[in-house]
């Protein structure tokens, strides 16, 4: 603002002393054209007093310095002169040449200082001769008042804009205080608070915007630091609850240890319990079985049938209880006692079980097919082969021998989303409704069982279910008495191998079942 406004000043004031100056030269070509036609026209007798009479009353106003009159070869002819040692260089330069006539020549007097002086020439128009020249008229004017003025002028104007200066550095400074400190101050107070010091507060204590931000900022740290104060609460509660939670995970636990290891010691003492018995039952019943068998041999000959035969009933019941004691210690350990885990293709294990039991199906006339290809297990080999073991074994034990209805069995997989569903639907005699679900408890024998004189103990179904509960899974059978069962169990997908889980389309031969569809891809779409 400072440089723009002394620019201004000097821009202003230069151009005005030009005007002015060019105003004054102007006035004073004027004034010598108007003299030199006073000239011309003085009564040639009274000429001197006339013309000195004119420039004596010219230099009465402000700014004409001299006045003078000369004849055509220079010589005066009237002169009147504010100053004395006025030079009058400008008559005999105009002599010399012509062509500063009329010209603006710039001079200096020590009395008045700068003054601009003109020469006019004096022409007479008579009209036989045409235009002569008969003297001439030289004028001095100064530009002194007006130069005063311009500085009276300049002054005021550098005044003014010192003032407007002064103005624009008090607003400045007004400014910067009202508007811009405020909120220096906020700026501050918020790198403070993001500091963590939420005590900051501004001091800010006005009506306008300014004020309305720092009451806004003021009561947002209030804010803020309430909001902590309640999450530093919730914190120190929330680590209460913690602690309570972890003393009482910390209490579960020992009491679950406890139960756990009440748990392994009842299963231990079971074990020992059940040890004991096939133990101790064992050995009275090989008693049992060897004086049947010595008996039979050495006193066969005098013994008659009836007890012979009783001998025999003696030895058959021991070997079955012998046998039913070592089936029951099994069950007991199927859960307690796992095998080692690997990967076991069941569509192999399967078809190697079929061909086991292909002497018994080919004599009872029974077609068995594996309908869908089955999937790869990670289980206990063997233990796995017993499930399917068990379930062919009772669809062929419990298969009608009626020869107009098919005898068939039939094996598959479904693969569901979690787990993988397996069947072994059989066209036997099926299973009474009321007894559907006691099957599978152990010593539990149906009724059907009895009807066809099947031999058996009611251990098979109670150790397949025990097998596939050690895999998450769950067992069933939907039967019709005279039709036929479908025995179908689950094992949990995260035992098998989704890749090699195979579905079969409906009405697909079972020799070309392949694998269309894994769990896998299920669960993607
Ligand atoms: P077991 O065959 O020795 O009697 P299981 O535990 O294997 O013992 O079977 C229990 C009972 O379930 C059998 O006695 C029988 O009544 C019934 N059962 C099992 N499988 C079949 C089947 N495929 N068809 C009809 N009944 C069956």
């Amino acid at each position: 603002m400072l440089l723009t406004t002394i620019a201004t000043v000097y821009t202003l004031v230069a151009h005005t002393n030009r005007q002015i100056s060019d105003l004054i030269a102007e006035q004073t070509r004027q004034l010598c054209t108007s003299l030199a036609l006073a000239h011309e026209r003085a009564v040639s007798n009274d000429r001197a007093d006339q013309l000195s009479q004119i420039s004596k009353e010219l230099i009465k106003s402000r700014n004409v310095l001299y006045v003078g009159f000369f004849d055509a070869e220079g010589r005066r002819i009237a002169l009147a002169s504010r100053d004395a040692d006025i030079d009058l260089k400008g008559v005999s330069a105009v002599q010399a040449s012509t062509s500063q006539l009329m010209q603006i020549r710039r001079q200096r007097s020590a009395l008045f200082g700068e003054y601009v002086e003109t020469v006019a020439p004096v022409l007479t128009s008579a009209a036989s001769a045409g235009s002569q020249l008969a003297g001439y008229v030289a004028v001095g004017v100064s530009q002194d008042g007006e130069a005063a003025m311009l500085r009276s002028i300049t002054y005021v104007v550098v005044v003014i804009a010192a003032l407007a200066v002064a103005l624009a550095i008090f607003t400045g400074i007004l400014l910067v205080h009202r508007i811009l400190m405020p909120i220096r101050q906020l700026v501050m107070a918020t790198h403070k608070i993001i500091g963590g010091d939420l005590d900051t507060r501004v001091d800010i204590e006005r009506a306008d915007a300014i004020g309305q931000l720092a009451r806004a900022f003021n009561e947002m740290v209030e804010w803020v630091k309430q909001q902590q104060r309640e999450l530093a609460d919730a914190n120190v509660k929330l680590s209460e609850a913690n602690r309570d939670l972890e003393s009482r995970i910390a209490q579960r636990t020992a009491q679950l240890e406890t139960a756990n290891s009440r748990l392994s010691a009842e299963i231990n003492d079971k074990e020992e319990f059940l040890r004991a018995i096939s133990h101790d039952l064992g050995a009275p019943l090989r008693n049992i079985d060897g004086m049947a068998t010595v008996l039979l041999m050495k006193y066969r000959d005098k013994l008659d049938a009836d007890i012979i035969h009783r001998l025999q009933r003696i030895k058959s019941n021991v070997e079955m209880g012998s046998s039913m004691i070592t089936e029951l210690l099994e069950l007991s350990r199927i859960k307690t006692r796992r095998q080692k885990m690997e990967r076991v293709d069941l569509d192999v294990l399967v078809r190697d079980l079929a061909g086991m039991f292909d002497e018994d199906l080919r004599s009872r006339k029974i077609s068995l097919l594996i309908e869908t290809k089955l999937p790869e297990v990670e289980c206990e080999r063997l233990r796995m082969r017993q499930v399917f073991q068990n379930l062919i074994d009772n669809a062929i034990k419990y298969m009608h021998d009626q020869p107009d209805r098919p005898r068939e069995i039939r094996i598959g997989c479904i693969p569901r989303l979690t787990e993988a569903e397996f069947y072994v639907r059989d066209t036997g005699i099926g299973i009474h409704e009321e007894e559907l679900d006691k099957v599978f408890l152990v010593f539990r024998r149906g009724r059907n069982s009895h009807a066809v004189g099947a031999a058996g103990k009611g251990i098979g179904l109670a150790s397949v279910k025990s097998i596939i509960e050690t895999y998450n899974g769950r067992i069933w059978v939907e039967s019709e008495l005279g039709a036929g069962s479908t025995f179908r169990f689950t094992i949990n997908g995260r035992y098998v191998r989704s890749s090699s889980v195979g579905m079969t389309a409906p009405g697909a031969t079972p020799g070309n079942a392949e694998a269309s569809q894994t769990i896998g891809d299920r669960r993607a779409a």
